[in-house]
């Protein structure tokens, strides 16, 4: 593993750590937001290319980035008009998504330094330590954060959250990393096959926060239990999927729960994780108003998530799988993107 300089900000030193396993995969990531710039695979002839949307520098994302690759939170995705109760009390968060709270605020853990530990035994891994004072965002208590990144030589990028906080808050921790399997922004990502193990989803209201409903996936465009391009149904979702698929799955246990592959270049990724739910979110909101480094356009769905999380606006949903971390608890969850190549 290596580190170069990449800038400051805030006074504190922001690194680029380079991640590297013995079949070549490349993972690039930066203290600055937790963000995964980059992370270069082969396809199947063996053309290595980036599969992820990201930028070069610090600059470009501090200027104005969508998330890309970023470490989310405190709260990942929507809370409805950025209020919640919590032990009788009212909370107003910072709203910088219209009336909504949205990825943790106006400066949320995409925005911030991280401090950093690399160790590199077997394996590379980078671990990010953050604590976000109570009152940040508007969010109460003292919340001590670690992400810890690993790329293994299977070509899984691991990724192990832990908080812990000395007063009860909502806690909800994703990455957002956009992939595009083509390895070629100029790519959309309509022709990629996912399939998602989620026979429900939240349906949203215009303002994209969840109705409470959990609606079966069965005979509308949501239903991925099948591999399906992604550019079959989407016409008929308005806007395109920013959706939260619930998913099937037994126990808590690191489970496989989602499956994206791209014909072309024969690159697949699979993800596992121990959350109930997965964002499913195809770029929708790129414009071509960002350029990568190189200057090319970033277009409409030419990048998808799978963000890997509790359903959104759950401190407003008693009926979702509670995101309230106690003082004395331990959060703790997993996520696994494994990429593999295929003929
Ligand atoms: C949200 C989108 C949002 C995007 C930010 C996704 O997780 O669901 O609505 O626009 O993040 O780039």
């Amino acid at each position: 593993m290596s580190r170069s300089d990449w800038g400051e900000v805030d006074g504190k030193k922001v690194y680029l750590y380079t991640l590297k396993n013995k079949n070549g995969t490349q993972v690039k990531i930066t203290n600055y937001g937790g963000i995964v710039t980059s992370w270069v695979s082969a396809d199947k002839h063996g053309k290595k290319s980036d599969i992820v949307l990201g930028f070069a520098d610090l600059k470009s994302y501090q200027a104005s980035s969508p998330y890309f690759g970023a470490t989310v939170g405190r709260y990942g995705n929507r809370i409805a008009k950025g209020k919640f109760t919590l032990d009788g009390k009212q909370y107003t968060l910072a709203t910088n998504n219209n009336q909504n709270h949205l990825h943790g605020g106006k400066k949320g853990f995409d925005k911030v330094v991280w401090d950093a530990a690399q160790t590199d035994e077997n394996t590379p891994s980078l671990t990010l330590n953050y604590l976000s004072k109570d009152g940040e965002e508007g969010y109460p208590g003292n919340l001590k954060v670690t992400v810890k990144f690993t790329l293994t030589n299977d070509d899984e990028l691991q990724i192990i959250y832990d908080a812990e906080t000395d007063k009860a808050t909502p806690v909800n921790l994703t990455n957002h990393s956009y992939f595009n399997l083509t390895g070629d922004v100029s790519n959309t990502i309509l022709d990629h096959t996912l399939m998602i193990y989620a026979d429900t989803y939240t349906p949203v209201d215009s303002t994209l926060i969840p109705t409470g409903e959990l609606k079966p996936v069965e005979g509308t465009p949501f239903d991925f239990r099948q591999p399906k391009k992604i550019g079959r149904d989407i016409g008929t979702v308005p806007g395109g999927y920013d959706h939260n698929f619930v998913l099937t799955r037994r126990g808590t246990s690191l489970q496989m729960v989602a499956s994206l592959s791209d014909s072309v270049s024969g690159r697949k990724v699979e993800v596992y994780t121990t959350e109930p739910g997965v964002q499913f979110y195809t770029g929708n909101f790129l414009d071509g108003s960002l350029k990568t480094s190189d200057g090319k356009p970033i277009n409409k769905n030419t990048g998808m998530c799978l963000e890997t999380q509790h359903f959104p606006d759950s401190p407003n949903k008693p009926n979702f799988p509670t995101t309230t971390l106690k003082k004395g608890e331990k959060y703790h969850t997993e996520t696994t993107y494994k990429v593999s190549v295929g003929r």
